[in-house]
């Protein structure tokens, strides 16, 4: 007697009171939220709290140096600047990833190229990275998808070989760790977002490392409108030396970051545990692919990724559609799920139509006039283009939810697997998976 799916009429396995929000605020956010309240300080780029979380995420992740910014993309667009990208350079990064990995790019005049991903991790193939490299390449950006570490080692050895810098893009991977080594300590800089969603949240705000005090003093002038300092006074003298932006965090997110940093490797420990008891679960069902993580990675879980393939579930079904399906039924089961990327970043109508600054064809055409061409088509990422069509985020994984909740998810996922025909059946209802906004705070 086949069970009625919630889809089709039936009770569904989980309710949205199962689930709790993310970020978790306790009394650390509040005790240090009023320091900054009761110290009257609220901005500034040598201010308390803001210096505070400089020196503890340097000594949390062994970086010499740590910046504070006003989000990861900040982050990383003044890492370009720092090590002198400028116009009509390329800059590589993954094809599977947040457009702000590729966005910082345009910000600095220069022009993104994509490389597609591994099958396995989803993270740039290094196997493909040496095929994008032109003469006009100046950096690799390396994104550690979903809380998993790239595979560094080939990352430098291609890049130091042809003269590039690294800059790795960890906004997802806080504390994630590749052979030992923490993420963002690897590439000459590393580069983490603070926003509401990531596994170190202060509301919105980024954190920029390096060992190079070269860079670090770069970063500091980017990050003030390039406005110099006197050595002797230690005060502004309004004379820019330098290309520069405004991109100084402030005091509330900093406190913040700190109080949530007290806690990071502690609810880091929770995504992982979540994650790896999904991962024991799922895979007993044919047809669910968990996300991998290699043997010498940390993987911290900002995403759990799951794909699904219709041949191993022993149904005839195209394989974007069976995703729908599954999904639309899972989410009608209680259960949060939905896509994040829902196209390769180059597939993204910015790339096709090429439209920057002012509606103009720049930077592209600052290549362009020399007879260089930019081409961004999907199917130049097939792989990244299948994972996008087969991929869900299973939502929730992060602390408090504990294993209780993560029992009602493979429970969902049981129910859905035993009853495909009825999932299939219902692949065109208009119905819209995803995390609600108040999952993470944002509601
Ligand atoms: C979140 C994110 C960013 C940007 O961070 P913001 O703080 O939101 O600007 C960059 N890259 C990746 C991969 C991200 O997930």
């Amino acid at each position: 007697m086949p069970e009625k799916l919630a889809i089709s009429g039936g009770t569904p396995v989980l309710q949205r009171s199962d689930y709790q929000n993310w970020p978790i605020i306790t009394d650390d956010d509040r005790r240090l939220v009023n320091e900054v309240l009761d110290s009257g300080i609220l901005a500034g780029g040598t201010a308390p709290q803001v210096t505070a979380l400089e020196r503890e995420w340097a000594a949390y992740t062994g970086a010499k140096h740590c910046l504070t910014t006003t989000s990861g993309t900040a982050a990383l667009h003044m890492a370009l600047a720092a090590v002198g990208v400028g116009p009509g350079d390329e800059v590589i990064t993954s094809a599977f990833t947040f457009l702000a990995s590729a966005s910082c790019a345009l910000h600095q005049n220069a022009i993104p190229v994509f490389v597609d991903i591994d099958p396995r991790t989803y993270n740039m193939d290094p196997g493909k990275l040496e095929a994008a490299i032109t003469e006009r390449t100046k950096a690799v950006i390396p994104v550690h998808i979903q809380g998993l570490p790239a595979d560094m080692d080939p990352i430098m050895e291609i890049a130091r070989k042809h003269g590039l810098f690294v800059i790795e893009d960890a906004c997802q991977a806080h504390g994630a760790m590749y052979k030992g080594r923490m993420v963002g300590t690897i590439g000459d800089i590393g580069t983490f977002s603070l926003n509401n969603y990531k596994n170190l949240p202060g509301g919105e705000g980024g954190l920029f490392i390096t060992d190079n005090e070269v860079y670090l003093k770069k970063g500091m002038l980017i990050r003030c409108f390039g406005d110099e300092i006197d050595e002797v006074s230690h005060r502004r003298i309004y004379n820019a030396s330098i290309l520069g932006y405004m991109y100084r965090n402030q005091e509330l997110p900093a406190a913040l970051a700190r109080a949530q940093l007290m806690h990071l490797d502690e609810r880091n420990n929770v995504r992982i545990a979540n994650a790896n008891f999904l991962t024991q679960e799922l895979s007993k069902i044919p047809g669910v692919i968990p996300p991998y993580c290699p043997p010498e990675c940390k993987h911290v879980y900002f995403f759990y990724n799951v794909r699904f393939d219709p041949e191993a579930a022993g149904v005839e079904c195209e394989p974007r559609r069976f995703r729908i399906a599954v999904e639309k039924a899972l989410y009608k089961e209680g259960a949060l799920v939905g896509q994040w990327q829902t196209m390769p970043v180059p597939a993204q109508d910015i790339f096709q139509s090429k439209l920057g600054y002012g509606g103009s064809h720049y930077p592209w055409a600052l290549n362009e006039a020399k007879g260089i061409t930019y081409e961004y088509r999907a199917d130049d990422y097939p792989v990244a283009k299948e994972l996008c069509d087969t991929y869900t985020i299973v939502h929730g994984i992060h602390a408090p939810n504990g294993i209780e909740l993560m029992k009602k998810i493979v429970q969902a996922f049981h129910k859905v697997f035993a009853n495909l025909g009825q999932a299939l059946d219902h692949a065109d209802d208009p119905i819209y998976p995803g995390a609600d906004g108040k999952l993470y705070g944002a509601g």
